[in-house]
């Protein structure tokens, strides 16, 4: 029989599963390896952060996803380097894979732009470990204040401060307002919850970047409502174990410090040689390939793509998946003796949740909604997209209950609570 080429995809994400799923029907063998083995619906995260959803409602194990395809494999392992001119990675457990073709689609990781205290103080939002430990700290952290142990809750005991006023931290300041509100203010009765702050910070002078400015506002005076308190036009100095200081000379004082403004490509794109773009991605040709090297393909948040006017595309969910098509498609048409095809993007839309029948959407063509209907499309978008039918079941009767009974039904702590932003037992 003759050998089939190898395909090699790094990473099954938005992007990684794509491919391999496009792939599937090819004349290829075809090698996913990913660090973890379950694909996280990272849209959805910050419900876990926030005790609405549990972890396993969000991944699925990546074995599953590929269970019906006999030409791909998976592989547990995390790749540290990439030889182009041998045309082979290695990964962590000291293995060598060759490959025909490589999609490299790893993603992205948490930066600090180097601000002090950021990498040692404040919560990640980027993992499904960073959202399980964020939950059990806000929890453990009402529960000490309920034991009488952080007696002063003027030492911002009960104040959580968000930075960055992206969709991630607009969404976390909204679902931790309800939060509080509507589950801790029972679960904690004797606690004065007036206290409790939640305070979303944002460098610019708008919420939610690349978003129209009716939706900005419109997310503001929102948030503003269920109590959050929003301060534009304000950049981080640093973090401390005791809170965060402000380039306005400011400061409040807080346990809790999530973090959300700082994305960088994976630390894979370092080791790649080659031509870089914005926050460390790799540039790549219009097809998806890497200069000089028709045989790989960069994908997703690991890219430096170009949209239709040279700009570089943003690091969306929508952009992963056509490029993983896309890239899987031209490897296609080269086994065909064809020539690949242009990535073209297609815009499907952008939204964001504030909260209980509160979003906004904007779909082409200038259509966008608030409230309501946005929340309602926010909704059926997510719900569609989430892989697995065993979780978009789960996920839906848990939107349900909780719609219907306001109970964010995960506020369970998964170890003993005394866990810091890195993981490290607090003193
Ligand atoms: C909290 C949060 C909320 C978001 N909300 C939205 C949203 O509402 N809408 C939207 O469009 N986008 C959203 N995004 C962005 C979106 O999730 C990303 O753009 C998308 O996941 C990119 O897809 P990808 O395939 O490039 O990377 P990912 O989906 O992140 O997949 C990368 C995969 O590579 C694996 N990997 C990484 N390094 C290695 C290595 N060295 N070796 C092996 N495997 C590796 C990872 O384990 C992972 O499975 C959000 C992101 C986050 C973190």
């Amino acid at each position: 029989m003759p050998v089939r080429p190898h395909v090699v995809i790094v990473g099954s994400g938005f992007g990684g599963l794509n491919a391999a799923l496009r792939l599937a029907s090819a004349p290829v063998d075809i090698t996913v390896v990913d660090r973890d083995n379950y694909h996280g619906f990272w849209p959805l995260l910050y419900q876990v952060a926030t005790a609405g959803l549990g972890s396993d409602d969000i991944a699925r194990p990546i074995r599953a996803v590929y269970a019906g395809h006999a030409n791909i494999s998976a592989r547990l392992g995390t790749v540290t380097s990439v030889d182009l001119d041998r045309r082979t990675i290695e990964l962590d457990q000291e293995a060598t894979l060759p490959y025909d073709f490589l999609i490299l689609a790893a993603g992205s990781s948490t930066t600090d732009f180097g601000i002090p205290g950021v990498t040692e103080h404040a919560f990640p939002l980027k993992t499904l470990p960073d959202a399980v430990r964020l939950r059990n700290h806000v929890l453990s952290t009402f529960e000490r204040a309920d034991a009488g142990d952080l007696p002063d809750g003027s030492r911002g005991d009960l104040t959580i401060v968000l930075v960055g006023g992206g969709p991630t931290g607009v969404e976390m300041a909204g679902a931790l307002s309800e939060l509080i509100g509507h589950n801790l203010a029972g679960d904690f009765h004797h606690l004065d919850l007036t206290k409790a702050r939640v305070l979303l910070v944002e460098m610019t002078d708008h919420l939610l970047p690349g978003f129209a400015s009716k939706s900005q506002e419109w997310a503001l005076t929102n948030l503003e409502s269920k109590g959050v308190e929003v301060r534009l036009n304000t950049k981080l100095e640093k973090v401390t174990d005791e809170g965060v200081s402000f380039e306005d000379g400011t400061s409040v004082l807080s346990r809790t410090v999530v973090w959300t403004a700082g994305v960088r490509a994976s630390p894979l794109a370092d080791v790649v040689p080659g031509p870089k773009g914005r926050a460390g991605t790799l540039r790549v040709g219009p097809d998806l390939a890497l200069p000089d090297h028709p045989e790989v393909f960069v994908i997703g948040d690991l890219a430096a793509m170009a949209g239709r006017h040279g700009d570089q595309l943003p690091q969306l969910a929508q952009v992963a998946i056509q490029g993983g098509r896309r890239a899987a498609a031209n490897i296609k048409r080269i086994l065909e003796g064809k020539r690949t095809k242009e990535f073209r993007y297609h815009n499907h839309g952008i939204m964001a949740t504030i909260g209980r029948r509160s979003a906004v959407a904007e779909l082409p063509g200038g259509i966008a909604f608030q409230g309501t209907l946005g929340w309602m499309a926010w909704l059926a978008v997510h719900l569609v997209f989430l892989i697995g039918f065993r979780n978009r079941a789960v996920v839906l009767v848990n939107w349900a209950w909780n719609y219907v009974t306001w109970d964010r039904a995960t506020r369970v702590i998964l170890d003993d609570g005394s866990t810091t932003p890195t993981g490290q037992p607090r003193s």
